[in-house]
């Protein structure tokens, strides 16, 4: 007798407010399994259908995370093309310059105040 596939069983033993098992294998076939039919980790699934499944999950998992990214990359540029830089990094790479800058110019000024209240008061 061959081997009987097996199928993915995502049961972690429920939740406090949920502690029945899922009725259903991952690929909704029915029948009396015995336990070692059934995995809750896909190195061991075995099942056509079952690992069908979830190559179409990861698929659009893939598909969405590579939306997001896309998204997230248009509004970093919907930022940045104004500032003159269609690429992202260098115009992070010039914010950082420039705030490096500004940093320097604000730590100058400070100390030219501080003189200069110290000349002032030198004056009362
Ligand atoms: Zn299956």
């Amino acid at each position: 007798m061959s081997k009987r596939a097996i199928h993915m069983y995502s049961w972690d033993g429920g939740t406090e407010a949920d502690q029945d098992p899922p009725e259903h294998v991952h690929c909704g076939t029915d029948g009396a399994m015995e336990d070692e039919q059934l995995s809750n980790d896909w190195r061991y699934v075995t099942c056509k259908r079952c690992l069908r499944i979830r190559m179409k999950e990861l698929a659009t998992r893939t598909a969405e995370d590579r939306d997001q990214k896309v998204k997230l990359f248009d509004e970093a540029q919907a930022l940045t093309i104004p500032l003159g830089h269609r690429n992202i990094s260098t115009a992070i790479k010039c914010l950082i310059r420039d705030l490096g800058q500004v940093r320097a110019e604000r730590d100058r000024l400070r100390d030219d105040r501080d003189s200069l209240l110290e000349a002032g008061a030198d004056l009362l």
